[in-house]
């Protein structure tokens, strides 16, 4: 893989990333500011990144390995990459895009060229984009994220601490143009036409802790940050002993995950929310979506859905260009988005 700086330039990850999802220079530009749809006018500063460094450290959820994991900014245009401090040589730069996923039931990991991998990146992926922050590098000194409660607030609360700095650079979204779906066995992942990111998600289980749940949210002004961000990952107690045996898990715990069992909360605490179990997954939604690699226009509607099968979706949905089409955001697109809005004073509302 190609050696990758800090400064890397757009042109350079076009290049370093395996298949560029901007890769062709063909998107870029031919549906910028339509006079007719469009009151862009010259450069804005739309693009962000972080005003300052925040460091998070904690056990992987999975691998049970601790990690220091530090949020730098970044110049436009960089996006999202992490960056495994204990990783020698040239292979050190993993890029959060969706064709980096190596798709696993239960997680998000991404692995560059090289083999080299981090996961379970939704929860800070989700965090990132639910706060509107477009650039940053994200340094890791192992192969997992930290689970911390086993939501987005914490990342959230370091995230508005630290602040966004705005970059003198146009933001492009990617505006779905006509519904693109998958499917396996009874779940199910759509993305259709909308004008702002919508997620709308059902889930089923036996266990009457959980049940039938469904929930639909615009995700823009906050939302993510107010009604999502605190929603903590969950599984049954029945799963627990087959993750373990399959080396998944190790570092779960009554406090960074929802276990239930039948009809009880085994978790100290209970439930945040009454629909906690669907209000996390539409917070995975946000994440994997995230790998888009620029905030999506449209609307999202997963059932029994997992981390593969939006994964899926995203590959889908870029490998014909009749079904999306790159956008310069007009203010008052970017109006939408999520992340625009957030106040420190969305996260005091909930954990
Ligand atoms: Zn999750």
């Amino acid at each position: 893989m190609t050696v990758l700086l800090q400064t890397v330039t757009k042109s350079e990850l076009r290049h370093a990333t395996r298949t560029p999802i901007f890769s062709s220079t063909a998107h870029w530009g031919v549906d910028d500011c339509q006079p007719t749809r469009c009151s862009h006018k010259g450069a804005n500063n739309v693009q962000t990144t972080l005003k300052t460094d925040v460091t998070f450290e904690g056990v992987g959820l999975h691998s049970g390995i601790s990690t220091r994991m530090t949020l730098r900014a970044a110049e436009a245009d960089h996006g999202v990459w992490f960056k495994r401090l204990d990783v020698a040589g040239s292979d050190q730069m993993v890029p959060a895009l969706y064709d980096a996923v190596d798709p696993q039931p239960l997680r998000t990991r991404i692995v560059n060229a090289a083999g080299v991998e981090v996961m379970t990146i939704e929860h800070i992926m989700a965090a990132l984009a639910g706060c509107g922050v477009h650039n940053v590098l994200v340094e890791i000194d192992g192969p997992e994220v930290p689970i911390m409660d086993g939501a987005s607030a914490e990342f959230v609360r370091g995230i508005l601490a630290a602040g966004l700095g705005y970059l003198d650079a146009a933001l492009y979204a990617v505006e779905v143009l006509r519904p693109v779906s998958v499917a396996q066995g009874e779940a199910r992942a759509t993305l259709a036409p909308a004008s702002a990111l919508e997620i709308d998600f059902e889930i089923e289980f036996d266990d009457a802790a959980i049940g039938a749940q469904s929930k639909r949210l615009n995700m823009a002004n906050g939302t993510f940050v107010r009604e999502l961000s605190d929603s903590r990952t969950f599984c049954r107690k029945s799963d627990i002993d087959m993750m373990h045996a399959n080396g998944m898990a190790l570092g779960g715990t009554y406090d960074n995950a929802v276990v239930v069992d039948g009809d009880a909360v085994l978790s100290p605490g209970g439930l945040r929310h009454a629909d906690e179990a669907v209000r996390h997954k539409m917070l995975d939604a946000l994440g994997d979506l995230s790998l888009a690699g620029a905030p999506i226009l449209g609307r999202y509607h997963g059932v029994k859905a997992g981390h593969a099968l939006t994964n899926q979706l995203l590959r889908a949905l870029f490998a014909d260009e009749r079904n999306y089409r790159i956008v310069r955001c007009s203010p008052e697109q970017q109006s939408r988005l999520p992340g625009v809005g957030v106040k420190p004073a969305d996260l005091a509302l909930v954990a």
